[in-house]
């Protein structure tokens, strides 16, 4: 991914809340950029629309320069891990992290490799023939970075990925969140309403509050305000 442009857009659900108002923000190859905010003050919603799962109500959004306005979420190339893993139940782990490359009919040989090699990074291979309901949680929120991973989209989006797991499991998977980010030179946009989280894991900031950007800064000059 070159740029991910993101100009004025604004979102009001049917039910007349205004839940985003004004966001503009530009996120380039590489970045890490983190929402925070209180609870309901409009990131997930910001994630949805740049993921197609929600339409825009006011506004402009290009990834390279295309105008994803109206792109149906499955062509824009974008990954989304929630909090909750989503995985599908019934299906394997190692069929969990194919299913979208089956759909993007990959050949089976290039498919396991893909598969084996995500695994390897994220020392899940012996999981693989496992079911999601014998998981750990820190276990299935791995498979569901693995599944985002394997399909190499430009643009990872992450909704709270951590919020379901204990303490210690969470800052493990924080510092391994900030490896994958190095090693894949990946661009993610990440909504946490944790400031340490944000903190250690941002390279950019965006604060939201009601609906709108209070701020936006990097988290060295966004922790030396005083
Ligand atoms: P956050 O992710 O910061 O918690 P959300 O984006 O989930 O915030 O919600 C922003 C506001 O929009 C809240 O007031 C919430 O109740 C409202 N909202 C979220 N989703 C919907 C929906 N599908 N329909 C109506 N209102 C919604
Ligand atoms: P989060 O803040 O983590 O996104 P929520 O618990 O606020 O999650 O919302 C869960 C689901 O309920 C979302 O799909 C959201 O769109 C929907 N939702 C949230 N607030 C409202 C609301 N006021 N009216 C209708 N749907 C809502």
């Amino acid at each position: 991914m070159s740029k991910l442009e993101i100009k004025q857009i604004g979102k009001t659900y049917t039910n007349g809340v205004q839940a985003v108002q004004d966001f503009s923000l530009d996120v380039t190859e590489g970045e890490f950029v983190v929402l925070v905010g209180p609870s309901g003050c409009g990131k997930s919603t910001v994630l949805r629309m740049i993921a197609g799962l929600e339409s825009i109500s006011e506004g402009q959004m290009a990834l390279d320069q295309t105008r994803i306005n109206e792109m149906p979420p499955r062509e824009r190339n974008i990954a989304m891990v929630f909090q909750n893993y989503a995985l599908y139940p019934h299906m394997t782990v190692y069929d969990n992290m194919a299913f979208c490359l089956k759909q993007e009919k990959k050949s089976k040989e290039e498919i396991d490799q893909s598969v084996h090699e995500v695994a390897a990074r994220l020392d899940i291979e012996d999981l693989l023939k496992r079911k999601p309901k014998t998981l750990s949680g820190g276990e299935r929120q791995r498979v569901a970075m693995g599944r985002a991973i394997v399909r190499q989209p430009k643009l990872f989006l992450m909704d709270e990925p951590l919020s379901n797991l204990d303490a210690k499991l969470r800052s493990r998977m924080r510092r391994e969140i900030a490896r994958l980010h190095k090693e894949l030179e990946a661009t993610i946009i990440y909504v946490t309403h944790d400031q340490v989280e944000a903190m250690t894991l941002g390279t950019k900031i965006v604060v939201m509050k009601d609906g709108r950007i209070q701020q936006i800064d990097t988290p060295e000059n966004l922790y030396y305000q005083p």
